[in-house]
Parts: structure tokens; C-alpha cells; sequence
């Protein structure tokens, strides 16, 4: 049988990374298999829809490089791909009806003021729903068809049988019991007429041939519930595929307190879509051999969905970080030049050579916001203590300095090679005649020229950047403030 996956978002808001790695895993499950990828939006819960979350959705997949076969703007013959427009053409009722008519559901007519009387329980979603009490199990053919004649507002709920068990299997959390009594008799059409996800979700998954469902763990408690409607109906039950929950490094569930649970959190803070996706694949899964940095090639290789693991996923940002710059150091470097430019202009107004300086950050970064703190002296030079120029293992003091930086200063002002190799010769030819180390003479001045103990390059290199009128106007800054101290 052909291998079938969905990724099934509902359209309310940022793409929580969650989902992202349960589109990543559909994905990877039926690429691996040769299978179709189908894209359908579940937007039956108009109230927690928002606006433009369908672009949002959109928009990470091609970001992600997840490309479905069968979706709302790519029509596979079992379509529509867009829930709403899915019950315009009435199938949740139909189906809800043959429940109905099989005994596996009943019509609900009672008031929320009755059903906020009853006791309420907190579902995997983390919503609270009232346990129903079957109150309208109870009213006859007769009463049902008069009140729907009149038009009083109704619900379809599941009919639960309150004893004996029903079991699943799931590839991940293996064979689940649960006892029917904890199963509540779940709305299935909503009063406004709209299939709850409890329902459209079976539904829809049986009529699109879906043969591998992937969630979140969440959906595991109301899955014998899915299992009783596809047993119900006499359809084939998928296989069950529930990813574990993802924390932050508190161990608790990641969510928009962290700051970056979205995909769209984490490229404003600078992270390449591509490492984003190699992450969340590591949230949960790990190849055999341990491997870390992926393609999205090597992923569908390599992915087994049997292989995921249950214990919750740690978000481990620091390693995030890592990954990002890993990718960040093996772009090639005109693509890297174009995604750094916007990040370098936003401290460098000044006419330096924008390319050698992005050259100088690109294997130095993690995340393209680093960028900033890397470069911010180029531009200004900052307020530095002179304790900087005492560096123990380069044998250098304030005094030794300030006489290194005062005996180099007629030699800047007559070179007239200012490349990076004419000064490196000229500093190190001045260095043998005067007997001193390299890093005698080349630490004061990557320190006079920058101000800052950690810099994207070494002196020479920067001194290129600056040119000869500002390194010298920086060097001579330098023995004043050295003078002043000593
Ligand atoms: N619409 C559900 C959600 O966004 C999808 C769950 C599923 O994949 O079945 O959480």
C-alpha cells in the first residue's frame, strides 16, 4: 500500500515548532517510502482561527523545503483540501448520521446552562470540556425529530459505551488500554454545524487514504475515541504515530514564554531555515550513528519513524546555536555576504569594504544577530579600559605598549602599502629590528584600532579594513589615553 501522510495544521497563528517537526516527520516518513504528502487546513474551530495564518502556513513549508503533493492549491482528486470547505459539501453530517443511525451517536439538545451544572475534566489538549451524562441518550425517536423539527440548537455527540475497554496501538507509545468509562461522549457536529477535530480528523483521514497519522502526544488520550469511529464505520484504523512533548530546559512545555517556540520566532532571531529543520529532526529522533548536521536529503535517508523516542524533547537553544553556525560556516560566501548585509548596515554607516568584513564574521558567528556585536567597532570606537593592553602571555604592559605604539607611529605615517600583507611584513620587520615579539607590537595595536579584547581579525587585518588616516588617528588615540593613565 502506497505510504500516505498529512500534515493537518489549523490556522491559528505563528507555526509552534511542534508542528513543524510533525509536518518534518510526516514529511521524512513518506519521502523515505516514496509516498504522497498531503497538506490540509483544519479550520472548523473558527474562533481560534486567525488572520493570515494560512500564509503563515504556507510560507514555513517552502521555507522548511517541504513540499506536498496534494493540498489546497494542489488538487489530488480527493480535495477539498480546506476543511470549511469540506463541510459545505455536507460529509461530516452525512457521516455523523450514520452514526447516528447506528446507535454510535445521539442528538444533544442541552442548554450550556445545563452542561456548566455538570462535572468538568481538562482533555489532552489542555482544554476543559464538561463530562457529558448522556442526559439526551435518553430521549425517544419521537421527542429527537420534534426537537430538531423546531429547531432547537443541537450537538452530535459519540455514544461511549461506560463499560468494558478499548485498546490501540501506537508505533511509538506501543499498546494503549484505556477503560470505556474515562471515555466522555465527545461533541462530533458542533451546533454551528461544524465537525469538531475530534470527528473531521477520522474523516477526513479516511477518505484522503492516509496511512500514517503523526501528532502531537496530545492527541493520544482522545485516540481511542478516533478508534472507535473507525471501527464504527468499518474503516482501516492508520497507523499511529505520537511525538513526544518538547519542553524548554526548565522540563516544561515550550511554549511562547520561551520566546522561541515558532519558526517564525527563530528566523527573526537570526537562525537559517535549514538548520531550524535539522533541530526539530533531532527533537525526539536520532539516526543510529549519531550524525548532527543533515541535509533534508540525508534526513529522509536516514529517518525512522520507529525510532522516536517518548521521553520528552528537550529545546536545547545553546545547541541551536551551534548547529546555525555550523550551516552559517558552510554557505557559500556570496549568499552569506547577501543575509549578512542588512545586519551589517545596521551598525556600519561608514564607507569600509562591507565584503572583507562579512569575510571576517562568517566562520565567527552562530546566529546572523551576532553579527552586530562582532563589527559595532568598525564604526565607532568604543570606550576601552587600558587594562586591555596588558596581556601576559603576549608579554606586553601599558608601558610597553605605549612605547611599541609611540615608536610605530612614524613608520604608519610613512607606509604607504596599507594592504594586509605590506603591514604584517612592515610590523614584523620593525619588530626583529627592535628585538621585541610580534605580539609586542601587533597586541597594542589591534587593541588601540578596535577597543575590544575580542576582535574578527588581527591587526593588520583591520587596519586594512580602516585605512591608513583612521588607524593612525585610532593608534594615536591609544598613547593618549596611555599616556594620560601612566
Ligand atoms: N489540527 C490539529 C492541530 O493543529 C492537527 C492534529 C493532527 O495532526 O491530527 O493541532
Amino acid at each position: 500500500m502506497k505510504v500516505r501522510t498529512r500534515f493537518a495544521p489549523s490556522p491559528t497563528g505563528r507555526m509552534h515548532v511542534g508542528n513543524l517537526r510533525t509536518a518534518l516527520y510526516a514529511y521524512l516518513i513518506t519521502r523515505h517510502a516514496g509516498g504522497d504528502y498531503i497538506l490540509r487546513i483544519e479550520d472548523t474551530d473558527q474562533e481560534r482561527e486567525m488572520e493570515g495564518a494560512v500564509d503563515i502556513i504556507n510560507r514555513t513549508l517552502e521555507k522548511a523545503g517541504l513540499q506536498y503533493d496534494e493540498g489546497p492549491d494542489k488538487d489530488g482528486g480527493l480535495g477539498p483540501y480546506v476543511q470549511s470547505e469540506r463541510v459545505k459539501s455536507g460529509i461530516y453530517m452525512k457521516y455523523a448520521r450514520e452514526l447516528v443511525d447506528k446507535g454510535e451517536a445521539y442528538y444533544c439538545f442541552c442548554t450550556p446552562e445545563r452542561l456548566a451544572g455538570l462535572k468538568t475534566k481538562v482533555d489532552g489538549t489542555d482544554k476543559e470540556i464538561s463530562v457529558y451524562d448522556k442526559h439526551c441518550l435518553g430521549l425517544s425517536e419521537a421527542e429527537v425529530a420534534e426537537k430538531l423539527a423546531s429547531g432547537i440548537p443541537y450537538v452530535i455527540r459519540q455514544n461511549n459505551p461506560s463499560e468494558g475497554t478499548t485498546s490501540f496501538h501506537d508505533d511509538i507509545y506501543g499498546d494503549i488500554s484505556v477503560d470505556n468509562a474515562e471515555l466522555d461522549d465527545m461533541i462530533l457536529i458542533k451546533s454551528d454545524g461544524f465537525p469538531t477535530y475530534n470527528f473531521a480528523n477520522v474523516v477526513d483521514d479516511h477518505l484522503m487514504g492516509i496511512t500514517h497519522v503523526v501528532r502531537g502526544n496530545e492527541y493520544l488520550s482522545s485516540s481511542p475515541k478516533y478508534n472507535r469511529l473507525y471501527e464504527a464505520f468499518g474503516w482501516d484504523i492508520p497507523e499511529y504515530i505520537h511525538c513526544p512533548l518538547i519542553t524548554d530546559e526548565e522540563h516544561k512545555k515550550l511554549s511562547k514564554r520561551s520566546g522561541h517556540s515558532s519558526f517564525e520566532d527563530l528566523l527573526e532571531q537570526g537562525f537559517l531555515p535549514e538548520a531550524i529543520v535539522n533541530f526539530v529532526a533531532l527533537l525526539g529522533w536520532s539516526p543510529d550513528d549519531n550524525q548532527e548536521i543533515m541535509s533534508l536529503e540525508e534526513l529522509i535517508r536516514k529517518f525512522d519513524y520507529h525510532k522516536i523516542n517518548k521521553s520528552p524533547a528537550v529545546f536545547d537553544y545553546g545547541k541551536l546555536k551551534w548547529m546555525n553556525g555550523e550551516y552559517i560556516k558552510k554557505m557559500p560566501f556570496e549568499d552569506f555576504y547577501s543575509m549578512a548585509l542588512p545586519y551589517i548596515k545596521e551598525v556600519i554607516n561608514k564607507d569600509l569594504d562591507l565584503k572583507k568584513i562579512a569575510g571576517m564574521v562568517q566562520s565567527r558567528i552562530e546566529v546572523f544577530t551576532d553579527i552586530r556585536d562582532h563589527i559595532d567597532f568598525f564604526e565607532t570606537l568604543p570606550e576601552y579600559d587600558t587594562e586591555m593592553y596588558v596581556h601576559k602571555k603576549m608579554k606586553t604592559t601599558k608601558e610597553s605598549s605605549l612605547e611599541a605604539l609611540e615608536k610605530i607611529l612614524p613608520l604608519l605615517k610613512e607606509q604607504n602599502d596599507w594592504s594586509n600583507d605590506a603591514l604584517y611584513e612592515a610590523f614584523k620587520g620593525f619588530a626583529e629590528k627592535e628585538g621585541l615579539k610580534n605580539g609586542q607590537i601587533l597586541w597594542p595595536l589591534r587593541t588601540a584600532v578596535s577597543g575590544k579584547q575580542m576582535t574578527p581579525g588581527g591587526a593588520t587585518e583591520l587596519m586594512e579594513i580602516f585605512g591608513k588616516e583612521e588607524s593612525i588617528a585610532r593608534v594615536e588615540k591609544g598613547v593618549e589615553m596611555l599616556k594620560s593613565d601612566l
